[in-house]
């Protein structure tokens, strides 16, 4: 046997194999340079989603000659002060990004060092290094990477389309800026502006511009404190919700990472607002001691290692829950927002051919959804006179949720308040209230049942019968028993108080199965639970096209003030909207 050193630029080529695995890593490593180097502009400019040309400029503090020749070799930083890894102030510590992309590319660095007169560059090919050769680059550093890869051809092989990789490299970059807010940064794609962020003071600006101005309209802040650690940012209302978890954003001392952690503690943090397959957005931020974590885990410094997970965890979940208990009761302001919009923003003459109501006002109602036009069209307050009236002192304004007025269509409550009105979804609140019902006597003395005198027989096929009679315990727990019936038919003794009376047996024991053979792989109990009771909620609920009367529906309204989280139903929808009095004032103009 015989053991031989490897030569340098093998060496980097196999060290540019786990920092730079693709463009973006590239863009990654190049624009936390200029961070570090003090930049306030950054632009970053690709041709073929970066395989030809990857070109990042910045106006940071630059290079000089000296610095110019050491930052092409590996393990060379002006970083990492003393010798401790667990200190890092600066986004780069490990001082080979950019002898690992010179080793697999053509690399060209412009510099001119910011109190410096001269300017410099500097090439590497294929890990070959040249002299440096003076410049007439301006104060400020810019860096080209030609031909990622071309002397790792087998490298080459693992690169996606053009459009994947822009895709990839657009998304580090937007990363990057909202932990950098005021810093400038622009993206161009074969010279077509692809991205830009310009500088600004605050982050809500800046998350605006990123994930859309929507999203801090329909936001919670999120602050917390505790012991070493600080934790800020925004997290949407369970109302505005995205069908992935790509819009979840976990930032740790200033540097983005992508933590899995994240992604389950929003989902337990959300998980009674929301159905499985909705999930919010999130930008957190937390800041600690740089000895709470260790960002020295992964070569391109994407992960990190909190000291004590579990705490972090715990801090994120009940900084979520506390802000969804503030802010859940009242319903996203969007809602209003929307409505009012829609009111607002459609043409006079496009919907009044369906209203027969020939002494149409000269604003009209076209452009909502369906049901809220109609249900304000005016001949329907006509001819459909209203369930009820109620007197008009009988019940004080000065309830959040204000007097119930009428009821509409069989499901909508018109309510006033002091300050305007409200419309409530009686059907989506009552699932709330009766989910929420459940959960408490689910915590406390268990959820009451009530036997049936004959048994429900439902028959269901081998294996759905199957997967729900393994869940017999917990929906015992639940207040349902079920029993074996022979040929993959259940019989069901006893079901929920709460919905003796109200649900349809068979619908329900059917919508259970779904729900339990669907989500069998969860292994979580308690997720397994909550969604049978929230099963069940919706079985049990005041179903649209029940009139109420006055009474039923004060009732209701308070129960919906008393009861958390009531803001939403179990699937995330609003139960109620607000109209102010301003706005309604806003519609007819008065204002
Ligand atoms: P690291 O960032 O881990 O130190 P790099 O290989 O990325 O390692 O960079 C090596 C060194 O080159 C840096 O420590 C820094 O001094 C210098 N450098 C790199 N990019 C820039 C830049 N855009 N502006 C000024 N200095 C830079
Ligand atoms: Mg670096």
């Amino acid at each position: 046997m015989r053991i031989r050193y490897l030569p340098e630029t093998l060496i980097n080529q196999i060290a540019a194999g786990e920092v730079i695995e693709r463009p973006f890593a590239a863009v990654k490593e190049l624009v936390e340079n200029a961070i570090d180097a003090g930049s306030t502009q950054i632009h970053i400019d690709l041709r073929a989603g970066g395989k030809s040309l990857i070109s990042v400029s910045d106006n940071g503090h630059g290079m000089d000659r000296n610095d110019l020749i050491a930052a092409i070799d590996r393990h060379a930083t002006s970083k990492l002060s003393g010798d401790d890894l667990f200190n890092i102030a600066y986004l780069g510590f490990r001082g080979e990004a950019l002898a690992s992309i010179g080793a697999v590319s053509r690399l060209k660095i412009m510099t001119r060092a910011a109190q410096s007169s001269e300017g410099w560059e500097i090439r590497v090919e294929g890990g070959r290094k040249f002299e440096p050769s003076p410049s007439g680059h301006p104060a400020g550093t810019q860096i080209e990477v030609r031909d990622l890869f071309y002397a790792t051809p087998a490298r080459l092989k693992f690169l996606k389309t053009n459009r994947a990789e822009l895709l990839a490299i657009k998304d580090t970059l937007q990363r990057l800026s909202m932990a950098f807010p005021n810093i400038g940064f622009t993206l161009s794609h074969e010279g077509q502006k692809v991205f830009s962020a310009p500088a600004v003071q605050a982050l809500q600006e800046r998350l605006s511009s990123v994930l859309g101005r929507d999203f801090i309209q329909n936001a919670m802040p999120i602050e917390a404190q505790r012991e070493n650690f600080t934790l800020n940012g925004y997290a949407s209302l369970p109302t505005h919700t995205r069908g992935t978890s790509g819009h979840q954003y976990l930032f740790v001392n200033g540097r983005p990472v992508r933590d899995k952690m994240l992604h389950g503690c929003v989902r337990a943090a959300y998980a009674d607002v929301l159905p499985r397959d909705r999930h919010p957005m999130v930008a957190l931020y937390i800041e600690t001691l740089s000895n709470e974590v260790d960002v020295n885990v992964h070569p391109a410094k994407a992960e990190v290692r909190f000291r004590d997970p579990v705490f972090v965890r715990s801090l994120l979940i009940s900084a979520i829950k506390h802000a969804l208990f503030e802010h859940a009761k009242t319903s996203a302001p969007s809602n209003t927002a929307h409505i009012l919009e829609a009111f607002r923003s459609t043409p006079l003459s496009k919907n009044t051919a369906r209203t027969p109501y020939t002494r149409t006002p000269a604003r009209t109602y076209g452009g909502l959804a369906e049901s809220v036009q109609q249900a304000y069209a005016p001949q329907h307050l006509f001819d459909q006179a209203p369930s009820v009236r109620s007197e008009p002192h009988e019940t004080p304004l000065e309830y959040p949720l204000g007097a119930a007025r009428a009821q509409i269509h069989e499901n909508y409550i018109i309510a006033q308040t002091e300050k305007g009105m409200v419309i409530v979804d009686q059907h989506a609140a009552h699932e709330r209230l009766v989910y929420e019902k459940f959960k408490l006597q689910l915590a406390h003395q268990g959820i009451e049942k009530q036997g049936l005198l004959t048994p429900e027989i439902v028959s269901l096929n081998e294996s759905e019968s199957e997967s729900l009679l393994n869940f017999a315990e917990q929906l015992a727990q639940c207040g349902l028993e079920i029993e074996a019936f022979g040929n993959g038919a259940i019989a069901v003794q006893a079901i929920p108080a709460i919905l003796s009376g109200k649900a349809d047996i068979q619908k329900l024991i059917r919508d259970l199965a779904d729900e339990i053979t669907e989500h069998n792989h969860s292994q979580i109990l308690e997720e397994h639970i909550n969604a049978i009771v929230s099963r069940m909620a919706c079985h049990g609920s005041v179903r649209s096209g029940r009139r109420m009367n006055a009474e039923e529906m004060n009732a209701l309204l308070r129960q919906m003030e008393e009861t958390p989280l009531s803001g939403q139903c179990n699937h995330g929808r609003p139960t109620s909207i607000e109209l102010s009095l301003l706005d309604i004032e806003k519609l007819f103009g008065r204002r």
